[in-house]
């Protein structure tokens, strides 16, 4: 026989997995299905001489009370809370209670409709993710896409006692004691939650925070995007890692890079000087010439080494002086282009240029000559042979662009993120063993800064690299 509608339902809410009730005014249980009797351990008939009251923990109880209060003065018809439940062996039972009011055809209360779900299993989830969200030691942000904050755990309200000492008003982009790693005060658009809010994600950002620059601390952060399955950004995440030791730790070696390459000079500049006297005399054995050629040849090497890590020192120092004079950068071009044909032609490559008739510009022709050197020479290294390097140069307004363009070795998207680092070196030069520092290109961009302009990189494995001098302002007509 097919059981009728009513039937149906008594038996869907018997067999249901989520715990049910029925509960009188009184708060007593009267009819009870069998997931809940599992959930507390108790069978139908006990259970049915218990209230709700009984079955709570004393610390939920109140705001149970008062809801279940509210509903009879007829304020609510509903509510739902996440409460403990004492299961008959003593332990605790997490639910999530949906309560319902059942009125008479009067509108006066008649009983109450409870579904109880056990999140006991998930309670206990989210608590050691708590946990684990409170003992780690980064500082972790959530952030909406408004830019207010969610929600942070303990460590990361310790960095923002440091970094915002007066206090913050809970929103990206507040300016507080934030600092780049050289020092200049970082500005709302470069904050690393003020980014993380115009949806951008990064890694690895290195700042300084605190008022004070002996006690401060340098913090590097990561930012991540939460979006929902539309696509819409719903907030993003930000970790905060403490790296003040790190950066400290670069400061001396970088101090004492600087100091002793200092040092190193002087009595590099009189060995030079004396290999170079001795080379000149032509009563020296052919043996010993040739001693001295290497000696030479080494010494020229250790002084353009002391002298990149010299620029490197005075670049970070901000104490890169220019002396500018007004230099035709198409002379430029074709100097720095013929001291490296030897190489090019050894090395088995084209080397050309595409440079207009003149075009004169205010700048340090020394410095500028330096960057192109480098970037020549690197085009040359870093090229197969039988392949080309083109230097060019144009006018674009204002601007003087130069570009050195090779169809050599290339980087991958992370290496060219990184070469203008100090002493970066791409997998393609270590694993070719070709020789170098990783200093050039830190150096020549420095220089392009110094003087106002920006060297940029473009470059794909395997299909070769652009690098491009943008001089701002600067081209004088003759
Ligand atoms: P160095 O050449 O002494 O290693 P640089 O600072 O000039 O130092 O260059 C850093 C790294 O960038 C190089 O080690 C190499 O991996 C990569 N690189 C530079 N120029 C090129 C280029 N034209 N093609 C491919 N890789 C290059």
């Amino acid at each position: 026989m097919t059981p009728d509608g009513g039937e149906l339902w008594r038996l869907a809410l018997e067999h249901s997995p989520v715990g049910m009730t029925l509960v009188g005014l009184d708060g007593r249980l009267m009819v009870v299905n069998h997931a809940l009797c599992d959930m507390l351990g108790y069978d139908a008939e006990t259970l049915t001489t218990k209230g709700f009251q009984e079955l709570t923990h004393p610390d939920d109880l109140d705001s149970d009370l008062e809801l279940f209060r509210q509903a009879l003065d007829g304020q609510i018809d509903s509510y739902r809370i996440t409460k403990r439940y004492l299961h008959a062996d003593g332990r605790i039972v997490w639910g999530d209670l949906s309560v319902a009011l059942v009125k008479q055809a009067d509108g006066s209360p008649l009983l109450f409709i409870s579904q109880i779900l056990d999140i006991t299993e998930l309670e206990r989830e989210r608590r050691t993710l708590e946990a684990i969200f409170d003992t780690v030691n980064v500082g972790l942000l959530l952030i909406d896409p408004d830019g207010r904050y969610r929600r942070m755990n303990r460590r990361h309200q310790d960095y923002m006692r440091v970094t915002f000492p007066d206090g913050h008003d809970g929103a990206a982009g507040q300016l507080g004691h934030v600092y780049f790693p050289d020092g200049t005060p970082m500005q709302r658009e470069d904050m690393p939650s003020y980014r993380a809010v115009q949806g951008e994600e990064f890694d690895g950002l290195w700042y300084w925070v605190g008022a004070d620059p002996r006690t401060r601390s340098a913090l590097s952060t990561s930012a991540r995007t939460i979006r929902d399955p539309s696509g819409a950004m719903t907030g993003a995440v930000l970790a905060y890692q403490d790296i003040t030791d790190l950066m400290r730790a670069l400061e001396v070696k970088e101090d004492f890079v600087a100091s002793v390459s200092h040092e190193l000079r002087t009595p590099l500049t009189a060995l030079l000087g004396y290999l170079e006297l001795l080379r000149e005399g032509d009563d020296l054995p052919a043996s010993a010439r040739h001693g001295l050629e290497v000696m030479h040849r080494n010494a020229g090497r250790l002084q353009l080494l002391v002298s990149d890590l010299l620029d490197v020192a005075q670049a970070r120092e901000g104490s890169l002086e220019l002396h500018r004079t007004e230099v035709d950068l198409v002379d430029l071009v074709c100097e720095v282009v013929e001291s490296a044909r030897t190489a090019a032609d050894s090395a088995d490559l084209t080397l050309g240029t595409d440079v207009p008739e003149a075009l004169v510009a205010h700048v340090d022709g020394g410095r500028i000559r330096q960057v192109l050197d480098n970037l020549v020479l690197n085009a040359v290294k870093y090229t197969e042979p039988g392949g080309s390097v083109v230097v060019a140069l144009r006018r674009d307004g204002d601007d003087a662009v130069l570009t050195v363009t090779d169809t050599g070795i290339g980087m991958t998207a992370d290496e060219v993120e990184h070469a203008f680092n100090r002493f970066f070196r791409g997998d393609g030069a270590l694993q070719r063993e070709i020789p170098g520092t990783g200093l050039g290109l830190n150096i020549a961009s420095s220089i392009v800064e110094a003087h106002g302009g920006k060297l940029t990189l473009e470059s794909e494995p395997s299909v070769g690299s652009t690098f491009t001098v943008l001089l701002p302002g600067m081209p004088v007509e003759r």
